[in-house]
């Protein structure tokens, strides 16, 4: 295992201890690590609230998950989906979508089974993978450096590096939109070619979706599942924390056919038992009123305006940065930043890449935490993930203005 994880990385410091709020000045503004420095809206805590003082949810929940929240689910997803889940057998309610993810890989990898992933990657895929002695295969994305403001739909996928990474050994392919840490929301013809392949090779598609109710300027997100074909050979991953801004309370969901529902339960149930009773009461009374209360246009609009202030103020800069179509996540191109060569830069970043010097850089002198892109590629593509580093903007607008401000200084 410890050769494994060598080769995966997986050992070494991961990026949210290295810039996490315990190792920055204590003023610097965190638009780091993806969490919100806001609680979910007030009548999701309520049934919180209230969940705690009935008895049963205060105890183990079937490893499925609370019937009430798989009911909600289904009420909400199967007109989305276009058809009725089965709570029984096609939803299942895990600790956070990377335990579920987790769970489907431990489910369903043999030793030496390859999966694919687009580089960029959230961090989790790789260890998760390496853990579950699969073997990841990295197809990166590549953005446009002639486009002087470009958008996250720059990002391209070439379709024959894709078929050339499928081995007779391939088992699953990850997809993520809107997608982490670029903000592309994949287009209907970039997912119908991806699902020609998935069938041709018989693939099972791992399609990370949690990001699904933030998606900007009208843009359409498509699900993987509902392509011609497809359902049958996906699974969906879901996530509380980013929909109700309840990132702690690790309640996420998975939705898909039967076959691969069932054998990840049963790693599921190995793994945590079940997930937490209460939030997932919580959770189930949020799915139940949001489409009553409006929530996800309101929750999205929101984050329209924050996503503003931070474009905003790198047009002041003139800075050069992907505009994310969905996700709360920016890439701005840190090329130029420079520093002092006798920076004294910890050890954590001092073997990394230029990335990581520059967003240490950024954080200690302009006051300003975000992450170093290059976490997300493998090793090999180190380089071209050091031209970016990711700001959050799931932040209160007063917050996001500070920040703005403090960013002029790198003009
Ligand atoms: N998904 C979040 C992010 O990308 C949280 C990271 C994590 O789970 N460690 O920032």
């Amino acid at each position: 295992v410890a050769d494994r994880l060598e080769e995966g990385r997986a050992l070494a410091q991961d990026v949210w201890s290295v810039f996490n709020a315990a190792n920055l000045p204590a003023d610097c503004i965190n638009l780091g690590q993806g969490y919100m420095n806001f609680s979910p809206p007030q009548w999701i805590k309520d049934a919180a609230s209230e969940a705690l003082s009935t008895v049963v949810a205060n105890h183990y929940s079937h490893p499925k998950g609370r019937l009430r929240l798989r009911e909600a689910i289904r009420e909400y997803y199967s007109p989305i989906l276009g058809r009725q889940l089965d709570v029984e057998s096609e939803i299942l309610v895990t600790s956070g979508a990377n335990e579920g993810q987790y769970s489907v890989l431990t489910a369903f990898l043999n030793p030496g089974d390859e999966v694919i992933m687009f580089e960029p990657f959230f961090d989790q895929y790789l260890p998760s993978v390496v853990f579950n002695a699969g073997k990841c295969v990295y197809v990166p994305l590549h953005p446009d450096p002639t486009k002087p403001k470009p958008t996250s739909d720059d990002w391209k996928i070439d379709f024959d590096e894709l078929r050339r990474a499928i081995t007779p050994r391939t088992k699953l392919i990850m997809l993520n939109t809107p997608h982490n840490p670029i903000g592309k929301v994949f287009t209907r013809e970039e997912l119908l070619k991806i699902a020609e392949l998935v069938e041709e090779f018989n693939l099972i598609a791992m399609s990370d979706e949690v990001y699904d109710t933030l998606v900007y300027d009208g843009k359409e997100h498509v699900r993987f599942a509902t392509l011609p074909g497809m359902w049958d050979r996906t699974v969906t991953v879901e996530s509380a924390g980013k929909m109700f801004s309840a990132t702690g309370w690790r309640i996420g969901w998975l939705i898909g056919p039967s076959w691969i529902i069932q054998p990840t339960l049963a790693a599921t149930t190995r793994i945590v038992f079940c997930s937490n009773s209460p939030m997932q009461e919580a959770v189930a009374a949020g799915l139940e009123q949001c489409t009553k209360r409006r929530f996800v246009e309101t929750q999205c609009a929101e984050y329209t305006e924050r996503r503003q202030i931070l474009t905003d103020a790198f047009d002041r800069l003139g800075a050069r940065y992907t505009l994310p179509e969905g996700t709360y996540f920016l890439l701005l191109d840190i090329s130029n930043v420079t520093w002092p060569e006798d920076y004294p830069f910890p050890a954590s970043v001092e073997g990394r890449g230029r990335d990581f010097k520059a967003c240490w850089f950024i954080a200690m002198e302009i006051g300003v935490s975000t992450i170093p892109v290059s976490e997300f590629y493998c090793k090999e593509h180190v380089g071209i993930g050091e031209s970016f580093a990711r700001f959050a903007f799931c932040k209160d607008t007063d917050t996001l203005h500070k920040a703005a401000e403090r960013l002029q200084g790198l003009g």
